[in-house]
């Protein structure tokens, strides 16, 4: 709990801010007057007992790709946008320590007199005394950006939020200054931000958010009290991965589709035709050494031709008792020893015993279709039951639904493509 009272969903955030942010409308250098809202609204966070990291861009004031194509060598135009990275970290110090918060600037790039240099463990000191720190100089490398400083040291100091400032209130399906029916999301996922290019970062820092499960949050930071709506949890902007999403139940559900298509590979394996296939043994269990073991753990299984089964034990010995087990099976199948190796030559079946086998294979088909179908209304009632306790917006369940049913779609095309193999193999004459 907080000297406010209010308890702050977020322990430690960190908030990445462009360089943009700091210049206001004018677009471009120090607008003080923006920097100075940016640091009460930093103050109202910090004052809810959040430990607060802050990762500055430079955009403002240089940009190392632009330069680039000016013609400049890219590794030291690159130098220089961190090091406005720097320029602005400072204004920023400035700002809060007016406001009475302690601050510290650590920068990627050493530059004593003015800053301390990165360490890990005494940003993580500094924060749990209540000291903002501010990160400086990017990632120190060139070729990388500030978002991308940003989810690394999220990563780093085990930040349970970043905190993407923007001048827009999140992440839209197409820009909202132009387009007034443009609509906002209210949650993505890492894979839309990286495929989709939605302008929430580049893929390199999304990409390092995702295997990091480092939930994004983008909001309007020009509206004043946002990045304190942010930490308390309140519905605003976009946010990116994290938990309590209608993708974990997409997850879920694709998770247990694929493993219902895998049992109908396995189950239509079983289903023996005129071709021989070495899974027919599957079953197959031999007595040998004193003990009970799977055929396949004393022999190699090989099908030289369509119709032909060669079982080649490892031991010779137990040649005998391999026999004996697929004699004694119900696969009603005879094995012809050379002494070192059993052959099994498959027999036809009668036109009868085809139609048999499709109308199994039909039924088999149609019990995995029907498991693919329940496991779609489990996720869509997971998804109503988090709708309805406000964990997840209509929108999100609408959407949720729309992508269970693309799943369920898919994963019964699947099965259905295996039926049609499977039919063909069996009526193979
Ligand atoms: N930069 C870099 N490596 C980093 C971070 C930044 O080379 O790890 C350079 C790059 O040239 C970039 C500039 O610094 O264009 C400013 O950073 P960025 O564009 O990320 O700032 P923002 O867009 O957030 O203002």
């Amino acid at each position: 709990m907080s000297k406010t009272g209010e308890t702050p969903r977020f322990r430690r955030v960190v908030l990445k801010l462009s360089g943009e942010a700091l210049a206001g409308s004018r677009g471009f250098g120090i607008d003080l007057d923006v920097v100075k809202h940016i640091a009460e609204e930093i103050r109202e966070i910090h004052e809810l007992g959040v430990e607060v990291a802050v990762v500055v861009g430079g955009g403002n004031i240089w940009r190392g790709v632009q330069a680039q194509k000016a013609g400049m060598d890219r590794a030291t135009a690159d130098y220089m946008g961190m090091l406005a990275t720097i320029i602005n970290a400072m204004s920023l110090q400035d700002a809060l320590e007016k406001l009475g918060v302690d601050t510290r600037v650590q920068t990627a790039i050493e530059m004593r007199e003015i800053a301390e240099p990165y360490i890990r463990r005494r940003a993580i000191r500094h924060l749990e005394k209540g000291r903002v720190v501010i990160f400086a100089g990017g990632t120190g490398n060139p070729y990388f950006s500030t978002d991308t400083a940003a989810a690394l040291r999220a990563a780093e100091i085990e930040a349970e939020v970043i905190l993407m400032a923007k001048r827009v209130d999140g992440v839209y399906d197409s820009d909202p200054l132009s387009n007034p029916s443009a609509r906002r999301f209210t949650h993505l996922t890492y894979r839309d931000v990286i495929n989709r290019g939605l302008g929430v970062m580049d893929s390199t820092a999304a990409s390092l958010c995702m295997d990091n499960g480092i939930p994004i949050v983008v909001f309007n930071l020009t509206k004043k009290g946002n990045v304190k709506r942010a930490v308390l949890g309140e519905e605003i902007g976009t946010q990116v991965g994290g938990s309590s999403m209608p993708d974990d139940e997409r997850a879920r559900a694709e998770q247990k589709m694929k493993e219902i298509v895998e049992a109908t590979r396995r189950e239509f394996a079983q289903i023996r035709t005129g071709r021989a296939n070495p899974a027919l043994l599957d079953r197959i269990t031999v007595e040998a050494y004193g003990d009970v073991y799977p055929i396949n753990q004393l022999a190699s299984i090989s099908v030289p031709e369509a119709r032909l089964l060669v079982i080649q034990p490892w031991d010779r010995k137990v040649l005998p008792n391999i026999e004996r087990a697929i004699l004694k099976s119900d696969l009603a199948l005879t094995p012809v020893s050379d002494g070192s190796v059993l052959r099994i030559t498959i027999p036809t079946l009668t036109e009868e015993r085809r139609r048999d086998l499709v109308k199994i294979a039909k039924k088999v088909a149609e019990d995995m279709r029907v498991a693919v179908r329940n496991t779609r209304r489990e996720a869509i009632d997971a998804l109503r039951a988090k709708q309805k306790n406000k964990e997840i917006t209509e929108d999100d369940l609408k959407k949720g639904q729309e992508d269970i049913q693309k799943l369920t779609d898919k994963f019964i095309a699947e099965i259905d493509a295996l039926l049609e193999a499977k039919e063909a193999e069996i009526m193979e004459v």
